[in-house]
């Protein structure tokens, strides 16, 4: 008799859908959007994953993924039922899975690779949204720290408690270094504590992955300004290694006639003052923010997304992003941008403003704006905006948020003349994030210029193992030409 053939399990096309806050409800609130998936869900959408071999001929999630996850695996073990074995596998390589499985950009990144969404009319597999889950289910049940070391004698200081240096004090405290984390504010995490909005990324989130790093036996000395109150000379007789990752938080302006007007602030400002400071819990906190009826947001990144969305939760009544690129070029995140227009965020696209007038208060009532149109690509490529001559208009606004980018703070290139600088100011380093000063090493924006929390962590990496080398074989490893001369 003919055996009966199986019937043919069918494929799961889309992601199984994350549920969230309504948007009309959150424009209301500062809770999290994204309200997270279940454990049933996890599990069924573990099933879409292929587990794909390694092969020469084509990239796989984990190429995408600069803190080296090995993805197949923990998905196996999501598959078997084993969540502990899964996060297990995630903290082996990544510190701050729950952090990454909110903001990581896995569309470019793991997911970005993904057979599955290679297929016709597919998405790939939602990788970010299980370690999110899988950081979370850990979290709920108390996070434990993994057995260290004996204790090594040499000592490490690590400046900047930004992803890339929470990354390093976590990976040789686990190697058994004595590290101590300096921060200059009062509160560690840089830009995920004082940038990325409470709702994209509970502050209460971030806390519990530094506690986890501080398990670890990593020191914690906030309200450190290294350069002002400290000195890398200081930090260099009492450590053995010094590692930089102080970020780009210096806000970027486009130098335009108004610009010092009241009512136009940078990006930094007005969003520490929302996070760090709690201006949306004013008065109960002590930090005021002024926020217009009609606010205008420069740029259209991350940040500009971040700003723009902030201010409707402060009571904006219109909240327009100005970008001069189109949709296609917005270089945030497809969700953030997806979360913006839900939310009612008005988008202008090819436009940028050229000057701003002010009332007789000194407060920015005004732009004008000049429409652009796309030419040939330019070193990113993107196409370069190019001004349409004649075709200028004007913007009723009473608050405007810089948001056209970061640079590299400057304080500890400007105290430490040894360590060398790009025209840029990002400090300059070799392929394992050594810098000019023997025994410094940098990572993070300080070195790539701002970009993002995974690509920070990827650079975090790189430096701890050459950090562990330098530490471990000292003078036998040849040193970068710099430290030779
Ligand atoms: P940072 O996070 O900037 O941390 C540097 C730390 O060093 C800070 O805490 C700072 O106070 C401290 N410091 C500076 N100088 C000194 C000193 N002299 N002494 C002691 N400490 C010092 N990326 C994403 O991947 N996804 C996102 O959704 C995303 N959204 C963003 C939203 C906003 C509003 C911003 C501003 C950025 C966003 N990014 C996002 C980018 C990302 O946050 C950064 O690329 C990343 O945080 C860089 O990490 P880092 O460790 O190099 O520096
Ligand atoms: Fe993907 Fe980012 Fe997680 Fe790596 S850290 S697996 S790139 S979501
Ligand atoms: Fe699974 Fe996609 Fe990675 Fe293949 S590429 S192992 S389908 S997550």
């Amino acid at each position: 008799m003919a055996e009966e053939k199986k019937p043919k399990k069918e494929r799961v096309k889309k992601k199984y859908p994350m549920p969230e806050q309504p948007p009309e409800e959150r424009i209301h609130n500062f809770n999290e959007v994204p309200i997270g998936q279940t454990e049933d869900v996890i599990k069924k959408e573990a099933q879409r994953c292929l587990q794909c071999k390694p092969s020469e001929k084509r990239k796989l999630c984990y190429d995408g993924c600069p803190v080296g996850i090995d993805i197949p695996a923990f998905i196996k073990k999501i598959q078997e039922d084993d969540l502990e074995g899964a996060i297990g596998i995630i903290k082996r390589y990544n510190n701050l899975p729950a952090v990454c499985g909110r903001v990581c950009p896995y569309e470019n990144q793991c997911e970005g690779n993904c057979v599955v969404g290679k297929i016709k009319d597919s998405e790939p597999v939602a990788i970010g949204r299980m370690e999110r889950f899988l950081a979370d289910w850990e979290r709920a049940r108390g996070v434990k720290a993994p057995e260290l070391p004996p204790r090594k004698d040499k000592k490490v200081a690590v400046v900047g408690s930004g992803p890339a240096g929470l990354t390093v004090a976590a990976d040789l405290a686990k190697k058994g270094y004595q590290v101590t984390l300096f921060e200059a504010l009062h509160s560690p995490g840089g830009v995920l504590v004082y940038g990325i909005p409470e709702f994209r990324l509970p502050k209460a989130i971030v806390r519990a992955e530094v506690s986890y790093i501080e398990t670890l036996g990593v020191k914690l000395v906030t309200d450190a300004v290294v350069g002002k109150s400290i000195s890398m000379q200081e930090l260099s007789e009492q450590n053995d290694a010094i590692f930089v990752a102080t970020g780009a938080g210096l806000p970027k302006w486009m130098n335009i006639p108004g610009e010092n007007l009241n009512g136009i602030l940078s990006a930094n400002e007005f969003l520490t003052r929302a996070n760090l400071m709690k201006s949306y819990m004013f008065p109960d906190a002590d930090t005021p923010n002024r926020i217009g009826k009609k606010v205008a947001t420069i740029g259209g990144g991350n940040v500009a997304m971040d700003c723009a969305r902030t201010s409707l939760r402060l009571g904006a009544e219109e909240s327009w992003i100005i970008y001069r690129r189109t949709e296609t070029e917005l270089p945030a995140r497809i969700e953030e941008v997806h979360h913006a227009m839900q939310e009612g965020v008005k988008f202008q696209f090819l436009t940028a403003p050229v000057k701003y007038e002010g009332d007789e208060t000194g407060y920015v009532k005004k732009m004008e704006c000049c429409r652009m149109k796309l030419g040939e690509p330019d070193a990113s490529g993107r196409r370069r905006p190019l001004v349409c001559p004649g075709e200028n208009f004007e913007l009723d606004v009473d608050t405007v948020l810089i948001a056209i980018g970061q640079s590299p703070n400057p304080i500890v290139p400007q105290t430490t003349p040894e360590i060398k600088t790009t025209k840029w100011g990002t400090i300059v380093v070799d392929d394992w994030q050594r810098t000019s000063m023997k025994g410094v090493f940098a990572a993070g924006d300080i070195a790539t210029g701002d970009a993002t929390v995974i690509l920070a962590m990827g650079g975090g990496k790189r430096a701890a193992e050459a950090m562990d080398r330098y530490l471990s074989e000292n003078e036998d490893w040849p040193a970068p030409e710099t430290w030779e001369q």
